[in-house]
Parts: C-alpha cells; sequence; structure tokens
C-alpha cells in the first residue's frame, strides 16, 4: 500500500513498549499512520515492539517523558500511554509513578499545544478507587485513599485528568480521556504481579495459585483487541469527556482462577494470601456511554481471549526455558 505522505497522519504514543502502547502502534500503522514510539524501558520491553522497526512508517524514541519532550516535524495525535500499571509497580517505583502521570502529562500537553495534535490520555478505573457505586459510570466521582499503596497511581491519574480537562478549557486543545478497565492479552508482562500472568504463570510453572483476600473481589477482564478498538473509536470522535473502555462481564477472583486451573488442566491447587490493602472490593463498568456515543462493545469472550492469551504464555516460557 502506498500513502500520499502529507495526508499521512502522524501518531505519538508513549509507553510504546507497554502492553497497551505496542498494541496501538500496530493499530495506528494499521491504519496507515506514521507512528513514533516513545519509552523508557523502566516497565516496557523491546520485544514487544522489535516486529515493527524494519517498517518505514515507525520509528522509536528512547526517552522519559517527565524530561522535556522534543519531536521534531509534525503530529496530528499524541496518546499517552506511558506509566507503570501494576500494584507491584507503584510499590517498586512509586515516585515514577506520580512524576509520569504528572510532570510526563504537563509535557505531551505542552507538546500537543505547540504542535495543535488532538491528545488522548490513557486513564483508569482505578480513579474510581474501592467504589461505593456499581457498576461505575463516568459521573461517579471515585473513593480513592490518595496515601495508600495505589495512591500513587490514582491520584496521578486523577491528576492527569485534571490538568487535560484544563488545557481543554483553558488552551481549546483537543483532548479526549478513556478510563481503562482490567485489560488482559499477549504482551502482558508474566512478572507484572496481576491476577491474570500470576495464575497462568503458576499454573504453567507448576506453583500453587495464589488467590488474595478470600477471592470473591470481582473484576471485568476486557481482550486488548476490543480495548484498542474502543480507544480509536473514541480518538475519532469528538467527544472530550471521559469514557469507559472496559468488559462488563464481571467474575469473582476466585472463579477466575478456577477458570485458569481448568482451561491449562493444572494439577495445582489454589492457597489463599493476604489481601493487598486497598484492594478494591468490586469493579465493572457501565458502558453505557462507549455504546451510545462511539457504537462500540466488546466482541471476544473470556474464554476465546484466554485460549490466545495462554498460547501467547505457553510460547514465552518455552523461549525462556530454551535460553537458559
Ligand atoms: N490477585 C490475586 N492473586 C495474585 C494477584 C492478584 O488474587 O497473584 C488479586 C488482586 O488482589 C485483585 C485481583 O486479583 O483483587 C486483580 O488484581 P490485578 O493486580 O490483576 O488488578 P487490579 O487489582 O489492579 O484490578
Amino acid at each position: 500500500m502506498s500513502f500520499n505522505h502529507s495526508d499521512q497522519k502522524r501518531v505519538l504514543i508513549t509507553g510504546a513498549a507497554g502492553f497497551l502502547g505496542s498494541h496501538l502502534c500496530d493499530r495506528f500503522i494499521k491504519e496507515g499512520c506514521h507512528v513514533i514510539g516513545m519509552d523508557n524501558l523502566i516497565t516496557g520491553s523491546m520485544n514487544n515492539i522489535q516486529h515493527l522497526f524494519p517498517l518505514k512508517e515507525f520509528e522509536f524514541y528512547f526517552h522519559d517523558v517527565t524530561k522535556f519532550v522534543h519531536v521534531p516535524g509534525r503530529l496530528d495525535y499524541i496518546l499517552h500511554f506511558a506509566s507503570p500499571a501494576s500494584p507491584i509497580d507503584y510499590l517498586k517505583i512509586p515516585i515514577q509513578t506520580l512524576k509520569v502521570g504528572s510532570l510526563g502529562t504537563h509535557n505531551l500537553l505542552g507538546l500537543a499545544k505547540e504542535k495543535k495534535a488532538r491528545f488522548l490520555i490513557a486513564s483508569t478505573s482505578e480513579i474510581y478507587g474501592d467504589p461505593n457505586v456499581h457498576p461505575q459510570n463516568e459521573e461517579y466521582w471515585g473513593n480513592v485513599n490518595p496515601i495508600g499503596p495505589r495512591g500513587v497511581y490514582d491520584e496521578a491519574k486523577r491528576f492527569m485528568e485534571a490538568i487535560t480537562m484544563a488545557y481543554h478549557t483553558y488552551h481549546g486543545l483537543d483532548t479526549r480521556i478513556v478510563r481503562i478497565f482490567n485489560t488482559y492479552g499477549p504482551r502482558m508482562r508474566l512478572n507484572d504481579g496481576r491476577a491474570l500472568p500470576a495464575f497462568f504463570a503458576q499454573a504453567i510453572s507448576g506453583n500453587d495459585i495464589t488467590v488474595f483476600g478470600d477471592g470473591s473481589q470481582t473484576r471485568s477482564f476486557c481482550y486488548v483487541d476490543d480495548l484498542v478498538e474502543g480507544i480509536y473509536r473514541l480518538l475519532m470522535s469528538d467527544y472530550v469527556y471521559p469514557v469507559n473502555i472496559g468488559n462488563p462481564d464481571e467474575i469473582t477472583i476466585r472463579e477466575f482462577a478456577e477458570e485458569i486451573i481448568k482451561l491449562t488442566g493444572t494439577d495445582q491447587k489454589i492457597v489463599y494470601k493476604d489481601l493487598p490493602k486497598d484492594d478494591p472490593k468490586q469493579r465493572q463498568p457501565d458502558i453505557t456511554k462507549a455504546k451510545n456515543i462511539l457504537g462500540w462493545e466488546p466482541k471476544v469472550t473470556r474464554s476465546e481471549g484466554l485460549k490466545i492469551t495462554y498460547d501467547y504464555f505457553k510460547n514465552i516460557l518455552k523461549k525462556e526455558e530454551k535460553v537458559m
């Protein structure tokens, strides 16, 4: 396929080497865009984007967005997806987590203003904290502990929404806010401490499946392709207020562990560990807005998505065994 280069959209994606960032790079290249990926590789991995390096539509900048960001040439869209994104990461690198959501967002807003680019931020269901409203709709303001272990992530993301709205209101910047609920799929990090990779890693390598608390807490897991479609539609829409993107199919963590045990055929048993502090008791997106405004809803069932993800993790572990 050949493109008229003056019409080709130029997109900056931060966190490009991460789980979601790398899938977004793939999608925008597929849409005929020129993609500039940026990452400092604190939690991202070059393995996620190495297939893109031979393409002339892709460039990569090794850069920390909390420092001044310079990108030569025109930019049409900026998608800010750089951030640690699992509770274990926030505990290990709390200051970087705060900085990328606050200082990093400020730098990128400045860049968007300079380039007159449309700016989309990756916000999160974590801004609802341990929610008192169920399912969570965009009008709910949340129940966040600012000084708890998740506070560094939750508050950075809340600030990110606030400063993005301020740039929209005061500078007329064209902005979009997506609130992302639990998402899974290939390229998730096996050791990031999240429930899904932890359960798969444990099942495949023959360790006990660690469920935290009594496993009655709920989550709603969205397959990554569905999420990317929702984000793409939001970016192309003209809606500037936050939109939830996630799969409303809610499940308890205990049942989720049982599903993975069944899928993998492991003999391992569930063991119960302490529930981490401020672990939300329930989480389910109200996606009425996404349905009405974007005509979007998830298509991939959990059993389909989990099968694909299982194959991916099996391959990764096989490769790691070969290296060792
Ligand atoms: N969890 C668990 N075992 C693990 C890792 C996580 O039971 O080995 C629980 C965790 O306490 C939470 C749920 O699974 O209640 C989802 O955790 P995850 O880190 O995937 O996402 P988040 O809590 O950020 O939604």
